[in-house]
C-alpha cells in the first residue's frame, strides 16, 4: 500500500494535480552545497574509476573514529537499505526466523520474505508508548531465530528506546546468543540521546546499520554502511564485489565532506524538523489524534480510534495530500504515517487538511 498510495500520487500529478506529498521519507531540502562541491572536485580530480569494495579507507576510518570500532568493522554499502538486505542475506541465507518489533519499515519484512526467511512480529501499541515487552520478545525466540531487527529511533513512531528497554533486549539477545541488527539511520539526527547499539559491545557482536540519507539530505546518492564484526564485513565486501563493487569514489569523497560538518549540518536539520514536529504535534492534538511526542525526525504515527487508514488515505489523496497507512507498518488500521518532509507552508496546509478529514 506504501508504494501503491506513491504511484497514484504521481500519476494524479502528471495529471497537472498539486499533491502534497507527505508519504515517503524524502526529505524536501537540497543536500548541503559544500557536499555537492565535494563530489564535483573528486570527478574533477579522477576519481571516476573502480576502487575497493570494502569503501574507501580515508571514509571507513573517520567512521571507525566516530563509533568508536576499528576500521576493519566498517564498510560501505550503496545506502543502509543495501547494508541491511545483505546483512540479512547473509545472516538468514538457508532459513531461520528474524524477530521484528511493529510497527517497523516494511522493508526489513519484505527483505526477510524475499530471501526465505520468517518472520516474527512483535506488536508494540501507542497505549504502552511503544514500548517492547521483554517478556514477550523472550518467549519468541527459538531454535531458529538468528536475528532481532531493532530500528532506533523508529520509523514510523519516531520513538526512540528508552534505554532500560534497549538494555533488557541486549541482556536476551546475549543470553539467548542471538544478534541484533540495529537501523540507527535517524539515530544522529534525534531530538533526544538514542543509545546505539554499539555502546553495549565494541568488539562489535551486534550489527550496526546506519547512512547518510537523513542526516545529510542525501538519499538519491546512495551511500550507507554497516559496522559489524570483521567476518561479517568480509563477507558484504564479497557481495559487494560480485554485484554493485564500490559506492562511486566521489560520492564517498561527498559524505567524507558531510561528516567532517557534521556538527553544523545535523544540528541545523535537527531545528528546522524539531519545529516542524512541534507545528504538527499541535495541530493534530487539537484535532483529537492520539500520538506519541516525536523523539526523532520526520514521521508521526497518529491515531484515531475507529479509523481505517486505506481508506482515510486514499480519500486524503483526492483532496491533495499524501500520507501513508498504518498497515504499511504491520496491523495498524487505526494509525496512518505523516513524514514532515515538506515546506512548511506545505506541511501547515496538508496538517489543516489532515485534521479537517479526520471530523
Ligand atoms: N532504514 C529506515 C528505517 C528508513 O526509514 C530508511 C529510508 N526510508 C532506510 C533505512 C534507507 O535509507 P538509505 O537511503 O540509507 O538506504
Amino acid at each position: 500500500m506504501l508504494y501503491e498510495i506513491n504511484e497514484k500520487a504521481l500519476k494524479l500529478e502528471s495529471e497537472g494535480k498539486k499533491i502534497i506529498r507527505l508519504n515517503l521519507g524524502d526529505p524536501d531540502m537540497a543536500t548541503p552545497p559544500e557536499i555537492v562541491e565535494a563530489a564535483y572536485a573528486s570527478m574533477k580530480a579522477g576519481k571516476t574509476k573502480y576502487a575497493s569494495s570494502y569503501g574507501e579507507t580515508r571514509l571507513r576510518q573517520k567512521l571507525a573514529e566516530a563509533h568508536g570500532v576499528k576500521v576493519e568493522n566498517v564498510v560501505i554499502t550503496p545506502g543502509s537499505k543495501w547494508g541491511i538486505f545483505a546483512t540479512m542475506f547473509l545472516m538468514m541465507k538457508g532459513g531461520g526466523n528474524v524477530i521484528i518489533p511493529t510497527p517497523y519499515w516494511t522493508a526489513y519484512d519484505l527483505t526477510a520474505k524475499a530471501i526465505g526467511a520468517k518472520t516474527k512480529l512483535l506488536r508494540t501499541e501507542l497505549e504502552n508508548d511503544w514500548k517492547v515487552d521483554l517478556e514477550a520478545l523472550e518467549s519468541m525466540i527459538d531454535k531458529d531465530t538468528r536475528m532481532i531487527i531493532l530500528n532506533n529511533p523508529n520509523n514510523p513512531t519516531s520513538k526512540v528506546i528508552d534505554p532500560e528497554t534497549l538494555d533488557g533486549i541486549v541482556e536476551i539477545a546475549n543470553k539467548k546468543g542471538i544478534t541484533i541488527l540495529s537501523d540507527e539511520v535517524y539515530g544522529t539526527i534525534a531530538f533526544t540521546k538514542t543509545k546505539s547499539i554499539l555502546e553495549y559491545d565494541g568488539a562489535c557482536r551486534h550489527i550496526l546499520s546506519n547512512g547518510f540519507s537523513k542526516t545529510f539530505t542525501m538519499t538519491g546518492w546512495r551511500i550507507g554502511y554497516i559496522i559489524a564484526n570483521k567476518m561479517l564485513v568480509d563477507n558484504i565486501t564479497k557481495l559487494n564485489q560480485i554485484t554493485i563493487n564500490n559506492v562511486p569514489v566521489f560520492i564517498q569523497d561527498a559524505a567524507l565532506k558531510g561528516l567532517e560538518l557534521h556538527r553544523e549540518i545535523a544540528s541545523k536539520i535537527k531545528e528546522k524538523y524539531r519545529h516542524r514536529a512541534d507545528l504538527a504535534t499541535t495541530k493534530l492534538a487539537a484535532a483529537g489524534f492520539k500520538f506519541s511526542k516525536p523523539d526523532a525526525p520526520f514521521y508521526v504515527f497518529p491515531k484515531l480510534d475507529g479509523l481505517d487508514s486505506e481508506k482515510f488515505t486514499l480519500n486524503l489523496l483526492d483532496k491533495g495530500v499524501a500520507v501513508a497507512p498504518g498497515t504499511a507498518f504491520g496491523d495498524y488500521r487505526e494509525h496512518f504515517r505523516i513524514s514532515l518532509t515538506a515546506p512548511d507552508e506545505e506541511i501547515e496546509v496538508a496538517l489543516d487538511k489532515i485534521c479537517e478529514a479526520a471530523q
